[in-house]
């Protein structure tokens, strides 16, 4: 056969060209496309430190985003044992895991706000760097979290914050399986949950036992213990005085191996890079942190600062799946029409961007409170109740967001080779742990009834944003009423924190001054034109200015 006939058989064989399928929106600068973060950094005081979080922006949406794919195709292997039978406990994890960890840690995204503690905002800029690094990849989370918001239970014992806290703030990524103290840098778990209750932390078993020089031996098992390749843990335990907190290094001061046993890694719906673990503490040596008895207050202070990384890092995984859905939709025609030119599809991409920049204001304005706690009684009430009303409320939407993210590519939004899968897995995560839903509705009852400041401040966050939408005026003026009434509180918590939580959204958002998002807020949150799903803005909404500033057409 001569070369023009082959040619020709060729040709009758091609099924077809592939057509109508967006390119690939990777590499893409996560920082520099998201308004709604960049405003917020800025309104909230992080703006000293835009370069520093720009720079991170080209990385989550450029080489991080295949690491992360990476981390979650090979999920970490547990090795109880060496070759020879030796217990080593050890949790292998793909070069790629170890690489984004090496990454976040050394452009700051557990140590940004401690190392830059001097100055007013350095909270608010770590959580956009947070939001940024969990949109390529989810499962660092964890550990990340954990690291950054050991520091305030950490201080409670003088002496080892000062051994342990340069190495917790360094901004090297060490992840040799040594004892903490032969590294440069380290990370720091929690284990609280326990197999007989884990909100109900009073129902610990695990005992310590004085062992002498200042060391304790603890007794016992932990049911959730996550990133159990950090470098130490703070644990709770009782001693005579009451439950007491405890640090737990991997390492007994000796340098041998402490007796932390794992005893088999969780098999998770997602969370998948991340691994979490069941251990028995059959006398693992441990230092006690703070007073005795005040363990659960002390870890507290540890378990606010990851409730407010739930609500950064709900709102960074909805940030993420509505890139992907505002991408697709400008590139993927049905009906002889562009997605995002389509009536129906434009509402929905309109109502996803709406919900996910007031989740993007909320997240940087508790971030903002949060910094300011040491400076300001009013902020640091405000961070109080804030926290849970925000974990609550943004990580209960992250699901359902995604789902509807993930409707807008069609069948390939339900397909691994995107990242949507991985995001819907991931999104109920940070709504069950670090307290579920329930129990930050009781929290915010709670700070309600024992912090009456926090009262004040949340109506003084409504007050200040008073004339700029009659919606939210009149929204203020009913959670007055609601929460005047004592009667069922607990029963309608959770009603009464959605009505926060939006009320919240819209204060801000008044107060930013773009009047487009915030009056399509407030009128559909709180003056009832909105169904249930996503996609019922009415259609005098400001579609086309939200799906804009959400994400630019390239
Ligand atoms: C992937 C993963 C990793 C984890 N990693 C860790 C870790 O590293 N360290 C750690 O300590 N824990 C960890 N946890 C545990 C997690 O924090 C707990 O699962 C969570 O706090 C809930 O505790 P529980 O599972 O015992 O449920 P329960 O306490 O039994 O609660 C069950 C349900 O009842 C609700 N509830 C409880 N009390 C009340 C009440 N009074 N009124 C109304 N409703 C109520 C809760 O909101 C929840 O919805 C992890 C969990 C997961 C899923």
């Amino acid at each position: 056969m001569n070369a023009p006939d082959q040619h020709r058989l060729a040709d009758r064989f091609l099924t077809h060209t592939v057509e109508n399928q967006p390119p690939l929106l990777l590499p893409y600068d996560a920082y520099a496309t998201d308004l709604p973060l960049r405003e917020a950094l800025a309104r909230e005081g992080g703006g000293w430190a835009e370069s520093h979080v720009a720079a991170y922006g080209p990385l989550a949406g450029g080489e991080l985003m295949q690491l992360g794919f990476l981390a979650n195709e090979n999920k970490p292997k547990f090795k109880p044992f060496d070759r020879y039978g030796n217990r080593i406990d050890e949790v292998e994890f793909h070069p790629s895991y170890h690489q984004l960890m090496r990454t976040a840690i050394a452009h700051g995204v557990p140590n940004f706000a401690w190392r830059h503690a001097d100055r007013a905002g350095a909270h608010v800029a770590r959580a956009a760097l947070n939001y940024l690094h969990t949109q390529p990849e989810q499962g660092n989370g964890c550990p990340l979290t954990m690291t950054y918001a050991c520091v305030p239970t950490l201080r409670h014992q003088p002496e080892l914050a000062q051994q342990w806290l340069p190495r917790v703030l360094s901004t090297d990524y060490d992840s040799r399986f040594i004892p903490a103290w032969d590294k440069r840098g380290n990370t720091v778990g929690m284990g609280m949950t326990e197999k007989q209750g884990g909100s109900d932390v009073r129902a610990n078993t695990t005992r310590a036992y004085a062992a002498g020089g200042g060391l304790y031996e603890l007794v016992g098992h932990k049911f959730f213990l996550s990133a159990p390749m950090c470098d130490a843990f703070l644990v709770l335990a009782y001693i005579d005085q009451g439950l007491s907190c405890f640090l737990v290094p991997r390492f007994t001061p000796e340098g041998a191996l402490n007796a932390i046993r794992i005893q088999r890694l969780k098999d998770k719906l997602g969370d998948w890079s991340n691994a979490s673990s069941e251990v028995e503490l059959a006398g693992a040596q441990a230092w006690k942190v703070g007073a005795e008895g005040r363990g659960v207050a002390t870890i507290l202070e540890m378990v606010a600062l990851t409730r407010q990384d739930c609500l950064i890092g709900s709102a960074g995984i909805m940030r993420q799946a509505l890139v992907q859905a505002l991408h697709h939709a400008r590139h993927r025609k049905a009906f002889g029409k562009l997605l995002v030119d389509q009536p129906l599809m434009r509402n929905v991409l309109a109502d996803l961007a709406l919900e996910s920049e007031a989740a993007t204001a909320l997240m940087l304005r508790v971030a903002r409170a949060v910094d300011a706690t040491h400076r300001d009684p009013a902020e640091a009430a405000f961070a109080r109740i804030a926290t849970a009303i925000g974990k609550y409320w943004v990580c209960k939407r992250c699901a359902p967001f995604v789902n509807e993210a993930q409707e807008c590519l069609g069948g390939i939004g339900y397909v691994e080779e995107n990242n949507l899968p991985r995001l819907y897995r991931q999104a109920p995560l940070n709504s069950i742990w670090e307290g579920s839903g329930n129990i930050q509705c009781l929290d915010v009852l709670r700070a309600l009834s024992r912090e009456p400041a926090t009262r004040d401040v949340l109506a003084a966050e409504l007050a200040a944003a008073r004339g700029g939408h009659a919606a939210l005026d009149a929204e203020a003026a009913r959670l007055q009423r609601e929460l005047a009434l004592s009667e069922d509180l607990e029963s309608r918590s959770r009603w009464l924190v959605e009505r926060m939580a939006l009320a919240l959204q819209a204060a801000i958002l008044v107060r930013a001054g773009n009047h487009a998002v915030a009056d399509a807020f407030c009128e559909s949150r709180l003056g009832g034109a909105h169904g249930l799903a996503f996609g019922t803005l009415p259609p005098q909404a400001p579609m086309a200015a939200l799906i804009e500033r959400a994400f630019p057409a390239a």
